[in-house]
């Protein structure tokens, strides 16, 4: 059993004053391996304070002693790959490719941040003005459970590369992970508040950050319904927010693409973290006469992923993360049953050997028209939803029928078609033809999926203040 009891601040990992102990459960087995005990107000104001007091100092530190502090981030990781990598698989059901992955991606951030922080222009003139870029203050850092490594790490980065001092609250369910991914910030060697961690509830240590006059700004990952209190919760304070929601991506494919390749990637992009991805592709929108042959790809591109232990190799869809969750998902299919759309694969209940944890069927849905639940609302579970168009003005009019605008993806052989489409699609990020992210250029949502940008320079640009200075009489 791993019993986390610290929290992490003024460079020191000390008890927390809070007393509510949270069980950690393995969502592959359902069985409990540790414990966390859960920080709470009193310890965000704590920490808050260290992370002040390291202000002033820090925010005065050269661009390279930044830099440098960013490398030692980085490789800090790199040392603990394999333990952060397992400690994913167990806490998350991360399937290990994925795991290893997101380890490396944690690292690489810290480098990005590095590399903008030491290409931005902190100081220009503007006519008879210098303007200067300073850091905004003490950032609150909140996060989800579904990637907390590269979440924490994206927003900690720019926190670092601007100057900011921040106080981190991660998901209570992600206590494991914090643990370790703070040990690594620990030997990175920081000043001491620059970086402080809590463990806690959102509607404790969450909505302390939110409140706190001390803080400047809050940067948070997770639910457009969280998202959306906790701008209303730093109205009073005039933070600065930045939020990257929930979504409901289209991924469009025009009759010129190639099927062969287009179908089975849209599959395997929605079950991306066990389909638990903000930007999942979740609606796919193929032309009418094509939708008998869409369907016998995505059938048999679900035939061909293995589901299974998160430690295996092979394995490319791991279980759900909580049982809540997991219900949450058989909701969401049998509502897709009930009103009407075809199933055209997986369905209800456990996939057969896999009874114990969280597992999901990979579930792929027909017929599924815009007005149905599953077209709408963000499932968080490896559950496609199929729609069909007439023409591509129809599915462009589809695509954006959604409150939430985070990614979208289109498979054409028509470049000039994919630049069009791409200029008409409310989203913050569009990936063509099974294009990766680039993680030096900027992410978020337009609509509910967010406000403000991550990654790179405009992530560091996102957490810096600007301040004009003219002098009479005087050149600055
Ligand atoms: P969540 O919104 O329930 O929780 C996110 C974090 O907010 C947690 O740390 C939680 O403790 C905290 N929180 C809850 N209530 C709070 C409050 N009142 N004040 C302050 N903090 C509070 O999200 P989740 O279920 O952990 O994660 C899944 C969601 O995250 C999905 O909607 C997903 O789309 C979204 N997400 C978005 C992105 C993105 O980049 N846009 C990336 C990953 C996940």
């Amino acid at each position: 059993m791993k019993t986390m009891e610290h929290i992490y601040i003024n460079g020191q990992f000390v008890k927390p004053h809070g007393t509510q102990i949270q069980p950690l459960v393995n969502p592959t087995t359902r069985e409990p391996f540790g414990s966390v005990l859960l920080g709470d107000e009193e310890d965000a104001k704590l920490a808050i304070q260290a992370a002040k007091a390291a202000l002033a100092s820090f925010s005065r530190t050269t661009v390279q002693e930044r830099a440098d502090m960013l490398q030692r981030l980085s490789d800090a990781i790199m040392e603990r790959m394999d333990e952060l990598a397992e400690a994913n698989i167990l806490e998350y059901g991360a399937p290990r490719m994925m795991a290893v992955g997101r380890v490396k991606l944690a690292a690489a951030n810290f480098i990005d941040s590095k590399e903008a922080l030491e290409q931005f222009e902190f100081v220009k003139y503007i006519g008879k003005a210098k303007v200067v870029s300073e850091p905004v203050g003490v950032i609150g850092i909140i996060t989800p459970w579904n990637a907390s490594y590269s979440q924490i790490t994206a927003k900690l980065g720019a926190a670092i590369a601007a100057g900011c001092t921040v106080v981190i609250k991660p998901s209570e369910l992600s206590a494991l992970q914090t643990q370790l991914l703070t040990e690594c910030f620990h030997a990175a060697g920081l000043p001491a508040g620059v970086i402080n961690v809590v463990n806690g509830l959102g509607t404790t240590v969450g909505a302390e950050f939110t409140r706190n006059p001390d803080i400047a700004m809050i940067n948070f990952t997770g639910s457009t319904r969280v998202g959306k209190e906790i701008r209303r919760a730093t109205v009073d304070t005039m933070k600065r927010v930045t939020l990257e929601l929930g979504g409901k991506s289209p991924n469009i494919v025009l009759d010129d693409a190639d099927f062969a390749k287009a179908i089975p990637a849209a599959v395997r992009s929605c079950y991306t973290n066990n389909g638990q991805a903000c930007v999942a592709g979740t609606r796919l929108f193929v032309p009418e006469h094509r939708l008998e042959e869409v369907k016998r790809l995505a059938r048999e591109t679900v035939e061909s992923i293995k589901v299974g232990l998160p430690s295996e190799a092979d394995t490319v869809l791991g279980p759900i993360v909580t049982e809540k969750q997991y219900l949450q998902v058989q909701h969401y299919i049998r509502k897709g049953i009930e009103e009407g759309a075809e199933l055209v694969i997986g369905g209800e209940g456990h996939p057969d050997g896999l009874e114990q944890g969280n597992f999901v069927k990979p579930t792929v849905f027909a017929n599924v028209t815009e007005v149905m639940t599953i077209a709408k609302e963000e499932i968080f579970g490896p559950v496609l939803s199929i729609l069909t168009y007439k023409t591509e003005e129809e599915a462009v009019a589809m695509a954006n029928n959604t409150d939430y605008g985070l990614g979208a993806y289109i498979s054409t052989a028509n470049l000039a078609k994919a630049n069009e489409l791409a200029s008409r699609i409310q989203a913050g990020v569009v990936l063509i033809n099974g294009a990766g992210f680039e993680m030096k250029a900027p992410f978020g949502g337009f609509k509910h999926s967010g406000i403000g940008r991550e990654y790179g320079v405009y992530g560091l640009e996102d957490c810096l203040e600007t301040k004009t200075i003219t002098g009479y009489d005087m050149v600055m």
